[in-house]
């Protein structure tokens, strides 16, 4: 730990930046004197977890206490402060993950503390226990000696066994924002005499995502370099601050595909030891203002000119795939290789596809071909005709019915569709005349069109719709019995079905290929 983030670890509550939640329950439990047996901290790194549990073990072990004010002057306290308390042991699970170690402590957690009111175990980093050494905790949690007090922290509390969890109470440690880093900055600053720009401790604070030690550190590197006088430029050329231009080059790299380009500015970036995951984050920023700008949100100028290379859905696709890479990034090692293959990738962005337009543009595609895409067959209509409907054509099958009779004894209240429809209307035909029954029954389907204002009768068997050809008459009136419930049929069409399977007849690759002027890439 740096001299600085020393100095300023928080020795009282009232220290502590960005976690009122926490000192708040904490301080209670001292008042109300409810102090239990096992705490779990859990939070990102460097937000104060293991600060916390000594301050808490100074107030309940001072001499002066239990208080919610440690004096911080006593022997307990001085002995805390230092690391040195024979009562407040500290262990670090990742570098002791063992079950010896767990069992010493089942041991001597037996014995009273030497000369404190409570024994203190803070284990760090308790996830990294192996299973044995859990399961041993386990155990002295259960029946924890009256004068012992366990405070287990953790990055990563999902990966504490459930049974270890529930016997804690557990305190969730927030990440702290850039404000409340930098103002803490800021305060150390006057404290120590260190000349700032306000630029450069929001840099700092950036840099060290929510981690108090780290801005400390880098605070600490930086004020000796720069002899105690911050400022923007001289911030830049140590921590290799990512520069404006740096980014321009690299969307301009993406914007020619040109990727030797850009591998020369990864190179660089790798050289100059800019963080990659903080270049990162200013390049998915960059995006961000030009998706926006694009959307008439102007919250900054620098990358307007851009807005004319990319359409929303490719910067929206460019920001998911950088947000991927971030991620990825901070959980590798050698991430260069990883880096270059995503720009490589975002070089071709202007190959990357709008889902919605493709979407509408393969409905569009099965309404002209009259196809429908059902799994594995594809059903066709075909030999698509308009029928008569005047009454001179033949009407020998038709005379001694009158459908437009059936129609008017249906309840005209009810708004009903095509298909209950045409079943009441086979089912009048039924009782009338079963011969037409027959005739009727293979139209398999029956479709309205509001636009084209037509009737599709679909059939199974192409041989039976020669009927439905010749009479006009009986057309005339199926037309009419719909428009009494409110349709508006102008004429009737007819098509028959056809099952084909996709290798044979129909070639949906080359339709689609057709539709989107498209080649096999
Ligand atoms: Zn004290």
């Amino acid at each position: 730990m740096s001299n600085t983030a020393l100095k300023f670890r928080p020795q009282l509550f009232e220290e502590f930046i960005g976690q009122d939640h926490i000192v708040e329950s904490l301080k209670n439990t001292i008042k109300n004197n409810s102090i239990s047996h096992a705490y779990l901290f859990s939070g990102p790194r460097g937000v104060g977890k293991t600060s916390t549990a000594r301050v808490f073990s100074k107030a309940i072990n001072c001499e002066n206490g239990p208080t919610v004010n440690p004096c911080n002057k006593c022997r307990n306290c001085v002995e805390i402060t230092k690391g040195i308390s024979p009562d407040v042991i500290e262990i670090d699970a990742a570098s002791n993950r063992g079950i010896d170690q767990i069992r010493d402590i089942r041991s001597n957690a037996q014995f009273l503390p030497s000369y404190s009111r409570y024994k203190v175990y803070i284990i760090d980093e308790v996830h990294m226990l192996t299973d044995a050494a859990f399961n041993a905790l386990l155990k002295t949690l259960e029946e924890p000696p009256s004068h012992v007090v366990f405070i287990l922290a953790t990055t990563e509390p999902h990966k504490v066994k459930l049974t270890i969890r529930s016997r804690c109470q557990h305190f969730r440690f927030r990440p702290l924002s850039i404000k409340d880093i930098k103002d803490h900055l800021s305060n150390v600053c006057e404290k120590l005499g260190i000349k700032h720009d306000d630029a450069s401790l929001e840099i700092i604070a950036k840099l060290s995502d929510g981690s108090v030690r780290d801005s400390l550190s880098l605070l600490d590197l930086v004020s000796i370099y720069s002899n105690f006088n911050i400022n923007e430029k001289i911030l830049k050329d140590i921590v290799g601050f990512i520069p404006d231009d740096l980014i321009n080059d690299f969307i301009n790299g993406i914007v020619e595909k040109d990727f030797k380009k850009i591998y020369f500015l990864i190179e660089k970036l790798y050289n100059t030891g800019i963080d990659v995951g903080f270049f990162i984050e200013e390049l998915i920023n960059a995006f961000r203002y030009i998706l926006l700008s694009k959307n008439n949100i102007q919250l900054s100028d620098k990358y307007v000119h851009f807005i004319s290379y990319f359409e929303n859905y490719q910067l929206q696709k460019i920001i998911d795939i950088l947000f991927s890479l971030l991620k990825e990034i901070k959980s590798m090692d050698k991430n260069r290789f990883l880096v270059e293959n995503t720009f490589l990738y975002l070089m071709n962005y202007r190959t990357f596809v709008d889902l919605e337009n493709v979407l509408n543009r393969i409905e569009k595609l099965e309404k002209r071909l009259g196809i429908e895409l059902k799994g594995e067959t594809v059903i066709q209509l075909i030999d698509t005709k308009e029928l008569e409907t005047n009454k001179e054509v033949d009407r020998k099958v038709t005379k001694d019915i009158n459908i437009n009779n059936i129609g008017e004894k249906l309840e005209k209240s009810e708004k009903l569709d095509v298909e209950t429809l045409w079943k009441k209307l086979k089912q009048k035909i039924a009782e009338k005349s079963p011969k037409w029954i027959a005739i009727i029954d293979d139209v398999k389907d029956i479709k309205y069109n509001d636009k084209g204002k037509e009737l599709l009768l679909i059939f199974s068997n192409p041989y039976e719709e020669g009927f439905f050809k010749k009479e006009g008459e009986l057309n005339k009136q199926i037309i009419d019995f719909f428009n009494k419930f409110e349709f508006n049929i102008k004429k009737i069409k007819i098509s028959v079905e056809k099952k084909i399977k996709e290798k044979d007849d129909i070639n949906i690759v080359e339709l689609i290929k057709k539709e989107f002027n498209g080649k096999e890439v």
